[in-house]
């Protein structure tokens, strides 16, 4: 059932250039999955230059059907998602190690969002009167959002379909034209989303995708003169990388980088829902998302009665094929991940913290051929401690016992990053106000990872740039326009006549 794939570039799928291919593999028993085009340089080049045309061509097919025609593409597309769902999610699962939960999750998530950002497409004002500043027979104003060109956009493995739409969605909607990479881990969703954009019938070059390593096509679209605007969703490394290269024709760039979420457990907090849903906020997808709530703060005075039941519930979460429906957290994505988050436990056990669950590779039970780590939990973490400050992206709990609150507000944001993170309390006041102290993007009270797509999302700090979602998603993919018009009418009335051209006597002279 492999899949074989190429390139999409101006509406046609094309082999690359060089003729060479890569392989996705199963995390979870190694079988071949799909094996992708392998593009570099000269593939981006052609992509870029079909986006290019597509863009520029003002009279062309995509610059003059307007946002109208725009929403009625996204809308086919978002159910084009829904029709393709239960055929395309178990080769999403087999290359991603979505547990079937996760997935189902997704796909619905990924067919309801497409559907909001078509509607954005006719609801966003891309013309705004000036009011405040236009006079009747003086001067007329208004803005004009426009969209900001062609798009390299670069994507992880730990939600790729998902970050295609979020990546897409506000692109298209705003009229731009689009070079996707996705993560060489996860080729899948982005090909089968190129397959049906060419479905609904996306004039060519409006949408391109080119699968390919970091290096060899990431690394070539953020440097390709003739890209406007590059997004990004990765680790912050390499945000920090890709903002630099993007200096140098001073592209637009948004970054939506890792996190380091506190997760904090007030000493009012009903335990039962807030370890349930703490454990939930480490450990979903095994860890590997960017708002896991990987650093969780407990209050010293309730200290014992917590870590005792959180290590009970964690022997329940069952690790197995994520293609089933009893399993409940799968292999994390490949052997770079294992290995980096089996180093960063040996670490946290160098630095004393003390191991309370797991804190191996787990074996046995069909797992020998998987990635897969036992959740693992570690307490008294020190909060500048490698454990405390590191994104594990993997299935590992820090906790940081504190005294009060206003220690807990210090630890949580003791943190380059600035991403997630909740605070657990039955005192509504309590919790807000501390909430309102966190120097995060996002903060659920009693809640975690819930994400709306009608809602602004993205990171303080080096956890990102600018905000993607909501209804100002646009925002990001469009250029602001001042248009004057002048309504004065008559030479006489203008400054700049009686500033310099008007002639005078002492001019004459
Ligand atoms: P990464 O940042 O290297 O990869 C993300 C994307 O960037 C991939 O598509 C990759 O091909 C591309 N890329 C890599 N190098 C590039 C370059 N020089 N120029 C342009 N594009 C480039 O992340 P990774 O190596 O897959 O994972 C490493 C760590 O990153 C993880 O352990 C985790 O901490 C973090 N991470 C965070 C997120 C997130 O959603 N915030 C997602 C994935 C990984
Ligand atoms: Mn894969």
């Amino acid at each position: 059932m492999s899949q074989t794939y190429q390139l999409y570039i101006d509406g046609a799928f094309v082999p690359s250039e060089s003729g060479q291919t890569f392989e996705s593999r199963n995390p979870y028993d190694g079988s071949l999955v799909a094996t992708a085009s392998r593009g570099n340089a000269a593939d981006i080049d052609k992509a870029v230059q079909a986006a290019r045309r597509a863009f520029d061509d003002t009279a062309g097919p995509w610059r003059t059907m307007g946002a109208q025609g725009r929403a009625d593409l996204l809308l086919k597309l978002s159910e084009k998602i829904a029709e393709h769902t239960e055929a395309w999610m178990p080769l999403e699962i087999a290359d991603s190690g979505a547990t079937l939960k996760k997935a189902q999750g997704d796909f619905f998530l990924a067919a309801s969002q497409m559907k909001y950002f078509s509607k954005l497409a006719t609801s966003y004002p891309f013309k705004q009167p000036l009011d405040d500043m236009s006079r009747a027979g003086t001067s007329h104003h208004y803005l004009l959002k426009e969209p900001v060109g062609v798009c390299g956009q670069i994507i992880p493995w730990n939600f790729p379909l998902l970050m295609a739409i979020w990546k897409l969605g506000p692109a298209l909607a705003a009229g731009c034209t689009v070079v996707l990479k996705p993560a060489e881990e996860t080729p899948v969703s982005a090909m089968e989303l190129a397959k049906l954009c060419h479905e609904v019938g996306f004039p060519k070059g409006v949408v391109n995708v080119v699968t390919g390593t970091g290096k060899e096509a990431g690394e070539p679209l953020v440097q390709h003169p003739g890209v406007d605007k590059v997004a990004f969703t990765g680790s912050t490394e390499i945000g920090r990388h890709i903002m630099a290269e993007a200096a140098a024709s001073m592209k637009r760039v948004t970054l939506e980088c890792g996190g380091k979420s506190a997760n904090i457990i007030l000493d009012d907090a009903d335990l039962d829902i807030a370890l349930d849903g703490s454990l939930y906020a480490v450990f979903f997808h095994s860890g590997q998302c960017c708002t896991a709530g990987s650093r969780l703060l407990i209050p010293k005075s309730r200290h014992d009665e917590i870590v005792e039941r959180l290590v009970e519930t964690t022997r329940h979460i069952r690790l197995g094929n994520p293609a089933e429906k009893s399993t409940d957290m799968g292999p994390v994505i490949s052997q770079k991940q294992l290995d980096r988050i089996l180093s960063l436990i040996k670490t946290g056990q160098a630095e004393g913290a003390t191991l309370l669950a797991g804190g191996h590779r787990a074996t046995g039970d069909g797992l020998d051929q998987g990635y897969f780590i036992e959740p693992t939990i570690f307490d008294q973490v020190d909060p500048n401690s490698t454990l405390a400050q590191e994104e594990i992206f993997g299935p590992v709990l820090s906790l940081l016992p504190y005294t009060d609150e206003a220690e807990a507000v210090a630890i949580a944001n003791n943190s380059q990053y600035g991403l997630a993170g909740a605070v657990w309390s039955q005192d509504q006041q309590r919790a807000e106000r501390v909430a309102a102290q966190l120097r995060t993007g996002t903060v659920w009270i009693n809640e975690y990872h819930l994400i709306n797509v009608r809602a602004p999302f993205g990171g303080y700090k080096q956890s990102g740039l600018g905000r993607e979602l909501g209804p100002n998603a646009l925002d990001a993919y469009t250029e602001t326009k001042h248009v004057h018009v002048d309504e004065l009418g008559t030479r006489d009335k203008k400054f700049w006549y009686n500033a310099l051209i008007k002639p005078t006597s002492t001019a004459a002279k």
